[in-house]
């Protein structure tokens, strides 16, 4: 596995599986937050990494969506550190096999029902902080996907929102995106944000994406228009 430090309080570790597959580990004030569990691989890696750290203890799990891809060394982290693990509502049930992922034929279950917990929220539904880190709903590669923005090292870890090309914004895989045109207007969110770099899942880094962001749209609503015509 390969472990990058992106900012400050961020790395970065990753695995291949025909595709990069990357997770996340943060430093905060109370320990470590991990964000996404990628594949069941990985489980050892994520685990000797957080102790390595010497940072403190793992105290949360945040999940960008519930693809089986981004859960699959859950159980192995949790057997050693029992900690709250946490998706967006809308998002819980596709994970627990309750309903099934549009586009797909039938129900997966990715995650044992009730291990996750909604995100929390305050009276008007905006999500709140958990830790250093904020989460913003960007649905469209799932339906409760989202994003988590690290304020003060100006990162934006974006699951599955985008992929990435040679320090570009490319879309998500289109195979296991449910809606891809809500995906590309959910990348407004990197307007709003203007993170100084932003990572995903599936690919490298992008430095500075609102600067790519136009052209992003441009070029994946053509794709979309050429498929569809
Ligand atoms: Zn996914
Ligand atoms: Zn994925």
């Amino acid at each position: 596995m390969k472990i990058t430090q992106v900012s400050e309080n961020i790395w970065s570790l990753r695995t291949w599986a025909i595709i990069p597959i990357h997770v996340w580990v943060v430093t905060e004030e109370d320990g470590l937050t991990l964000v996404d569990a990628g594949i069941p691989t990985m489980g050892k890696g994520i685990r000797k990494f957080l102790k390595q750290l010497k940072a403190g203890p793992l105290k949360r799990i945040l999940l960008t969506h519930g693809h089986s891809d981004h859960v699959g060394a859950l159980n192995k982290v949790l057997q050693e550190q029992p900690v709250p693990v946490y998706a967006h509502r809308m998002e819980i049930p596709y994970m627990e096999g309750e309903i099934t992922y549009p586009g797909r034929k039938k129900p997966a279950q990715s995650i044992e029902k009730h291990l996750a917990q909604p995100l929390k929220e305050d009276e008007n539904g905006n999500l709140l902080r958990m830790g250093a880190l904020t989460p913003y709903i960007t649905p469209g590669h799932s339906p409760g996907h989202v994003v988590y923005y690290h304020e003060k090292d100006q990162v934006l870890l974006a699951g599955d929102l985008f992929t990435s090309k040679n320090g570009k914004l490319h879309r998500p895989i289109p195979m296991f995106t449910a809606d891809m045109e809500k995906a590309i207007r959910s990348s407004e969110v990197v307007r709003q944000l203007k993170p100084k770099r932003l990572e995903v899942c599936h690919g490298n880094p992008v430095l500075h994406p609102v600067e790519d962001l136009d052209n992003y749209i441009d070029r994946t609503l053509t794709k979309q228009k050429v498929l569809k015509s």
